[in-house]
């Protein structure tokens, strides 16, 4: 049986990005391929309204980190995954953001290709670009940041990211996802690489849902600030000039509230 013949058989497994929470920013895309799914594999971070635009009476099947963390979690997901191609038409596999970064989709998509299984990646909105549209500020600016860099705030092993380690903040604008367990580690490489004290960061919870709160510090202050106000996971950590440029934006929305509120 050659590899084509060998994936008729099968049904097709759509890796889709389900966004940052907000409903509304799923793509059409992913709207449509939840819409005609037979059986939905999800993970901690999509948003229960999320899972209401699936049909009725679909199987909807929790495989995230509340089931226990364990090393053959992912061998685990890829195998039902697998399991399911083998017996459903649409089969799919539902991650927080854009699958494609830092959403483990390379593993997936590989362990299905090699069993022949016909497989397609549908993007997601990331939580950084829901955050800069929920809060109002660009993640590039020319004037505070020419750059964007993406950073997770631990790796596969639980080591912390390299990627701290002798890094400018000047002129960038970071985006650190996972960051919240490692934010002590995080501040102190940033300020071994010599960034001032006072290199804005910002931490929002709970990007574009109602639930979203968004607190500004400094690297200084930064960690007593997420301490004192309870900041929870899922949250993200911005860094950089722009988030000066956020706090210039609102601070122009509260003086035209002011005038525009009656007296
Ligand atoms: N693929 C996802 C990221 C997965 S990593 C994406 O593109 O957005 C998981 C991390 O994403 C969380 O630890 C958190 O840092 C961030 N995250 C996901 N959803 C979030 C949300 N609604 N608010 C804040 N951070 C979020």
């Amino acid at each position: 049986m050659d590899a084509r013949s060998h994936q008729t058989n099968k049904g097709k497994v759509y890796l889709v990005g389900a966004g940052p929470g907000d409903p509304e920013l799923l793509t059409v895309k992913a709207l449509k391929t939840l819409r005609k799914a037979d059986v939905v594999f999800y993970d901690d971070l999509v948003s229960p309204r999320i899972l209401g635009v699936c049909r009725k009476k679909i199987q909807l099947v929790y495989v995230g980190k509340r089931l226990g963390i364990h090393s053959c979690l992912q061998d685990e997901i890829n195998s039902k995954l697998i399991q399911a191609a083998n017996e459903f038409k649409t089969v799919v596999r539902l991650k927080g953001g854009d699958p494609s970064i830092f959403g483990r989709v390379g593993e997936e998509f590989a362990a299905l290709l090699s069993e022949g299984i016909q497989c397609e990646i549908v993007a997601g909105i990331t939580t950084a670009s829901g955050v800069a549209s929920s809060l109002g500020f660009p993640l590039t600016h020319r004037d505070y940041a020419r750059e964007i860099l993406f950073l997770s705030g631990h790796k596969k092993d639980g080591a912390n990211s390299e990627g701290f380690k002798n890094l400018n903040c000047v002129g960038k604008t970071i985006v650190v996802y996972m960051g919240l367990n490692s934010i002590g580690l995080i501040v102190s490489e940033l300020l071994d690489a010599g960034n001032a004290k006072d290199t804005p960061i910002a931490v929002i919870q709970n990007a574009t849902l109602d639930t979203e709160r968004v607190f500004t510090g400094n690297l200084n202050s930064i960690q007593s600030i997420i301490e004192e106000n309870e900041v929870k996971s899922p949250a993200i950590l911005v860094i950089g000039e722009i988030v000066r440029f956020y706090r210039e934006m609102e601070n122009l929305k509260n003086d035209y509230s002011s005038i525009l509120t009656p007296l």
